[in-house]
């Protein structure tokens, strides 16, 4: 079975067609400016050289029309047809209270998403986009969404709630959701299958760093609390975003700066983290970089990026009362020694102790970093949104076509 997983942004759409039979990618890709005269198409077929243009892709339809003439394409492309496209996946970002798994799309399910515009407005509608585009170009495949929130879903009141007004939550389900839940989700899996060990039994925090950052407790599984709120500003400090703070910074700055509200909302979403106290860059590693040759606002931003971390995790062994495994991944996790050294140097108290050596090893493969005397351990699991999304939408397809033969 051949599944397309599709990302649809707002002016953006990323690909990648995976053969299910060995999980293999075919082709990965993007489409880069849709709605502006020059988009960017970059095609990867795996075993072919990469293709790149500049044409004018007005929507999402044409986009997605777009792709699946690259991936049918006689020289660049690596199917034959367009029949060889068995399903299609998409990632949502906010599936609210509603979805607590992964689902097929029908138009309920569409409705519902439209329902949760409201909760993420820059990227539901987006999404739906997507889904519309796919039903235009491949009106007989069907289509599973898989949500950033869902994982998120079996955190308990007293994680999720917000100390405000409960008439609040309940006219406007203003509560912590929580995103990265495909990630968490899968590195939680992938470490316990490394350990050995049945994760039913461990407790676990898996901290995705990336451009955004969270961090989740997991117990048993499960994910009982993470970093991000009711949307991904709150937590851990990022690239360009803040994260936690008190909120009455922002009534004080509109006052004393004469800001708006969309001026507070983008200075702290997009001015603010490590490209606000560096001065330099969003990027870790040019704020590695200026910090070792001596640069002392990006020393100050690594050393607030990392104590931000680290406060976390301890806040997250307290919610568990303990903690066996400690997982780093995506961009900054997967990749930055320094940070995980900078972290991991801070918990001794709960029985980290990394291995220098093991941290500095570069690899693409799930690992173990730890010393072995460490008693938690620690370890390093690249991530793989994109496979979860395939997985779990074979998964459905499957059990529909199960369910359509019982049926007959
Ligand atoms: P992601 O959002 O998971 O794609 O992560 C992207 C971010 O990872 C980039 O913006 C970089 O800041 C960071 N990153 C990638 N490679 C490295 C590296 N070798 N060291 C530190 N940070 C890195």
């Amino acid at each position: 079975m051949r599944i397309l997983v599709i990302n649809a942004g707002s002016s953006s759409l990323k690909y990648q067609l995976f053969d299910m039979t060995n999980e293999s990618v075919l082709a990965s890709g993007r489409v880069e400016r849709i709605g502006m005269d020059s988009s960017i198409v970059t095609h990867e077929p795996t075993d072919k050289p990469e293709v790149k243009d500049v044409s004018e892709i007005l929507d999402h339809v044409t986009a997605v029309k777009r792709v699946i003439d690259l991936l049918v394409h006689p020289e660049h492309g690596v199917i034959r047809s367009m029949d060889e496209i068995d399903a299609v996946g998409h990632r949502v970002v906010h599936g609210g209270e509603t979805f607590k798994e992964s689902v097929l799309v029908d138009q309920d399910v569409k409705l519902e998403i439209r329902n949760l515009f409201d909760l993420a407005p820059l990227h539901n509608p987006a999404h739906m986009m997507g889904i519309n585009a796919v039903d235009t170009n491949l009106p007989e495949v069907p289509q599973a969404v898989v949500f950033d929130t869902a994982f998120h879903q079996s955190m308990p009141p007293v994680a999720y709630l917000y100390p405000i007004p409960m008439v609040l939550y309940r006219r406007h389900k203003i509560r912590r959701y929580g995103f990265h839940g495909t990630s968490h989700n899968y590195v939680s899996q992938q470490a316990a299958e490394l350990l050995g060990k049945p994760l039913e039994e461990l407790k676990m925090v898996t901290c995705h760093i990336g451009n955004g950052a969270s961090c989740t407790a997991i117990m048993g599984g499960k994910s009982v609390d993470t970093s991000m709120g009711l949307t991904p500003l709150e937590g851990l400090m990022m690239g360009t975003r803040s994260g936690d703070l008190d909120p009455a910074i922002v009534p004080f700055t509109m006052n004393k700066e004469d800001l708006t509200l969309s001026e507070v909302n983008s200075m702290l979403n997009k001015h603010s983290g490590l490209m606000a106290i560096s001065g330099i860059s969003s990027d870790m590693r040019e704020i590695v970089d200026s910090m070792e040759e001596g640069d002392r606002n990006a020393k100050l931003a690594f050393d607030m990026y990392t104590y931000r971390v680290r406060k976390y995790i301890g806040s997250y062994v307290a919610a568990m009362d303990g903690l066996d495994v400690l997982v780093f991944t995506a961009g900054v996790g997967e990749n930055s020694v320094q940070l995980r050294d900078a972290v991991c140097s801070g918990l001794s108290y709960f029985g980290v102790k990394l291995d220098p050596e093991l941290n500095k090893q570069r690899s693409k493969q799930a690992r173990i970093i730890s010393a072995p005397d460490s008693r938690t351990k620690v370890m390093v699991v690249p991530t793989n949104e994109e496979l979860i999304i395939a997985r779990d939408t074979y998964r459905l397809v499957l059990e529909q076509e199960k369910q359509e033969n019982y049926e007959i």
